[in-house]
Formats: structure tokens, sequence, C-alpha cells
């Protein structure tokens, strides 16, 4: 541990040491670290009392309204991080499944430990106080030691996922902790202990208590796995899919011509897995691209899912209060993922088609579509979509104008040499001029464009 802790950590440490002070690094860090992964954020424990981090540690700042107390540190390469420090406590009144009603502040990080959820992360590595009288050569700072009530270590080393106590009654206290287990499991890809597994099997139906952002970021940090199926695999077979996303649970036993023996679900699940772990927004896609099957089945079949799917995607994306940048990406991905290209497509169709789909929102909707077909069982490639990336990027690279921006004319030109007020009438003949030159880009230059206008002008009065 002492090799790994970052010297800002450190040094935060000797800080709350010399002022009589407990401090310990705890939770994912000390996880991440005994099993071999880098650490992302370095949180603290101390007995100090929130006011108290505020006065003996410059900068300090109220993270929350729980008194967890954020310091930034600078580190050598002249960035900063920022890390977290929280009181020692215990948590009382769990009432509504969620958060506890009322946390008490505590001495005994031992007693901070036995709230966290699971015993990989309920390890601490630190000390308490050194005896008053300050540090001398001959008294140094205390020796940090790894302090692990629950066999945090050997539940790592297993690769285990094990609730700290009786797995019902903390489920019962916070369902989150059901949702954390499958989502530490799948991006750490550790196993359920059996007897957690079981209680979150028979308790899944609290999660319908849990906020929306509470379940979205767990959710998120599960579709960013290496292989997010397993953790979807799992959600389904608890049931909390069924309570969290009852719109995907439908997708099992749905029947699809895809891959032999795969249904609907499955090809959800290779979908995700396929798309890029770095782009949440094509994950999420991917996610949710075919929401709207089980709904079309008999239409068609599923024609028009997808226009069903982006709005069954867009609850999804409100429910989980996602922001609504997100949500707008996510949901015109679903609504366009059913393009079909053709070799005949002429170049103006190409244009059409990169204009419908915006060109922001392209390589995101390249990428879905490749996901798609690796989880059809097909080459990435396969639907002639090598063909259309190149031709994309041809007419990309032409300049022609692919949007109004393109338009060698803009509204306020209009404007002022036709005389056309700022109003419907002239979004209507940006548009119509839009469609002109898309099909024929020959035609955008500034005296054409205002010729087209005037006369596009005559014919709407
Ligand atoms: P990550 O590395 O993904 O951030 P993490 O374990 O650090 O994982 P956090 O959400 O940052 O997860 O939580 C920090 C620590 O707080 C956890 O390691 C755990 O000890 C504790 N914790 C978080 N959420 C809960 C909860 N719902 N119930 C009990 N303890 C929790
Ligand atoms: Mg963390």
């Amino acid at each position: 541990m002492a090799a790994a802790v970052p010297v800002g950590v450190r040094s935060l440490m000797d800080r709350l040491w010399s002022h009589g002070h407990a401090a310990y690094v705890v939770g994912g860090s000390i996880r991440d670290t005994l099993i071999g992964r880098p650490a992302s954020d370095w949180d603290l424990a101390t007995d100090a009392r929130p006011d108290r981090l505020l006065s003996i540690l410059p900068g300090a700042v109220y993270e929350n309204q729980f008194g967890t107390v954020a310091v930034r540190e600078g580190t050598d390469g002249g960035a900063s991080v920022v890390h977290e420090i929280t009181t020692f406590r215990t948590d009382h009144e769990y009432a509504d499944f969620r958060r506890p009603h009322r946390v008490e502040f505590g001495d005994d990080i031992r007693l901070d430990l036995a709230r966290r959820d699971f015993t990989v992360n309920a390890m601490a590595w630190g000390a308490d106080a050194p005896p008053p009288g300050g540090r001398t050569l001959e008294r140094p700072g205390p020796a940090a030691q790894l302090i692990d009530p629950f066999g945090g270590v050997d539940d790592g080393a297993a690769r285990t996922v094990r609730a700290v106590g009786e797995p019902a009654l903390r489920f019962g206290e916070d369902a989150l902790r059901m949702v954390r287990a499958v989502r530490l499991a799948t991006t750490l890809a550790f196993t359920i202990e059996p007897a957690t597994l079981a209680a979150i099997r028979a308790q899944a139906g609290l999660a319908r208590h849990l906020s929306g952002e509470r379940v979205a970021a767990e959710l998120e940090k599960l579709l960013a796995a290496e292989r997010p199926s397993s953790g979807l695999a799992l959600l389904a077979e608890t049931e909390l899919l069924a309570v969290l996303l009852p719109e995907l649970a439908e997708q099992a036993g749905v029947p699809q011509n895809k891959l032999p023996g795969d249904d609907l679900w499955a090809h959800t699940l290779r979908t995700v897995d396929a798309a890029p772990a770095a782009r949440p927004v094509v994950r999420l896609a991917a996610l949710l691209h075919d929401v709207g099957k089980p709904a079309t089945i008999d239409d068609g079949p599923f024609r028009g899912h997808e226009v069903v799917g982006a709005e069954l995607a867009r609850a999804i994306m409100d429910r989980l209060r996602q922001p609504k940048v997100v949500t707008e990406r996510v949901v015109h991905l679903v609504r366009q993922h059913m393009f079909t290209y053709e070799e005949t497509w002429s170049d103006a169709a190409v244009r059409r088609f990169i204009q419908r789909v915006g060109i922001a929102a392209l390589p995101d909707l390249l990428a879905l579509r490749e996901a798609d077909n690796v989880g059809s069982g097909s080459d990435p490639e396969t639907r002639g979509l090598a063909a259309l990336r190149s031709r994309v990027r041809a007419e990309l690279d032409a300049s022609n104008a692919l949007d109004r921006g393109g338009l060698a004319v803009h509204g306020d030109d209009l404007m002022a040499a036709l005389g056309i007020p700022a109003g419907p009438t002239l979004g209507r003949i940006l548009d119509e001029l839009l469609e002109r030159v898309i099909a024929d880009p020959g035609l955008n230059d500034r005296p054409t464009l205002l010729l087209l206008a005037e006369s596009m002008l005559a014919e709407d009065e």
C-alpha cells in the first residue's frame, strides 16, 4: 500500500496526524490497489469533525450536506487532484430503503468500515492519532497499517463481492447496494458470493424506491466495463432489470433471426459489448437501440420500432435524470439507427443522409451500426458500412453544403437583400435552398441562391 499511495495523499495524512487526528485511506482505492488495478480516487477518513477539517486544511471546502470535505492538492505534474475526506460515521434509521436519515460522527475506524457495503470496500490503510507531543526524530509519525475487519483481502484475492454483515439487512437499509454489487462484479470481473446474490434476488423489488440519479451513476459505470453484458445479464437474472428498466426486461424471449439461438435480449447484450467502452453515449444507444421491438413485434415485424424506441429511450433517459444533451444524442441515435445503405445511392442521397443524421452525430451512428452488425453475428463492416464511411468522408472533404451553415447565403442576407422578415417563411426558404443545394452543389453561390429565394418567396405569396 505504502508504495501506491500518492505523495499528495500521504502529506494530507501527515497533516491530519500532526494535528492529532486519525487518518486512513478508505474504500475503492485500497480495493483497487490490492487487486492490482490503478486506483481512481483516493478517499480519506478521519475522526476530525468537518468544521475542524476546514480549519486545519487550507483550501478545504464542503463537498456535500453530509459533511464530506474536499481538498485540492497540487501534484508533481502541476495538475491538481481533489481528495475527499469524510469524518468517521455510523448510519442510522434507514426508513425508506435509500439513504440514512441521520448520520452520527464517530471516533472509530472499525465502526466506519462496518457501515460500508462490501468487504472489499470496507478496508482502510492508515493509523489513529499519534500520542500528543508532536513528531520528533525519535518519535516519527504513526506507522500506517491495513485494517481489514471483514476479510476484504481474502475476498479480493478470490475476486468475490460479499456484503458486510447480513446481506438482506444491508440491502434493506439501502437498495442501491444491490445495483452496486452487480456494478462492482462487472467492472472488477468478480463474482457475487452466493448468500449476497440470493439476497439480491429476494429483495430486487426494493430497487423501485431508488432515485434515477443514483441508479444512473451505477449504470454508467457498469456500461463502461470491458464486457457490460455480464452485468446486464446479472441484472436480468436477479430481476433488478425488471424493476429498473422494465422496457428492456421485455426483450427476453423475443425472437430474432440473427444469430441462431439468440433472442432480442442476447442481441442487445452483444451489441453493447461491441460498442466502444470509451464512448458512453454509443454504449447507451446500443443498450436502447432495439427497445421499441417488443412493442412492434406484430407490425411487419418490428416496423417502426426505431420511432417507438426513440420515445421509450427518451422516457428511460428522463427517468434516469440524464442531462438533456446526453438524452438528445441517445434518442437521436435510436431514431436513426435503421438506415439502409445501397451502393446505388447517388452522391445527393449520401448528402441527404448526412443532413438527416447531422454531421456531429455521424461518428456515433456509424459506431452504433458497427456494434449492431457485430451484435447480429456479422462482420463489423457489413451492410455496406465501409463503403458508406468512405462516401461520407468524400462528401465531407468536398466541403459541399450539408447544413444551413454551409449555404452561400444566410438568414440575415435574405432579410437584408429581399426584405424577408425573421420567422417561419425565412426558415422554410432556407430549408428549401438547402434541399436544392444538397441535390446540386453547383447552385451554392450567392447570386443563384438569392434568385432562387426570390422565386420561392413569390410562390409563397
Ligand atoms: P469506484 O472506484 O468505482 O469509485 P468505489 O468503491 O470508490 O468505486 P464510491 O461510490 O466512490 O465507490 O464509494 C466509495 C466508498 O464508499 C465505497 O468503497 C464504499 O466503502 C462506500 N459506499 C459507497 N456507497 C455505499 C453504499 N450505498 N452503502 C455503503 N457503503 C457505500
Ligand atoms: Mg470511488
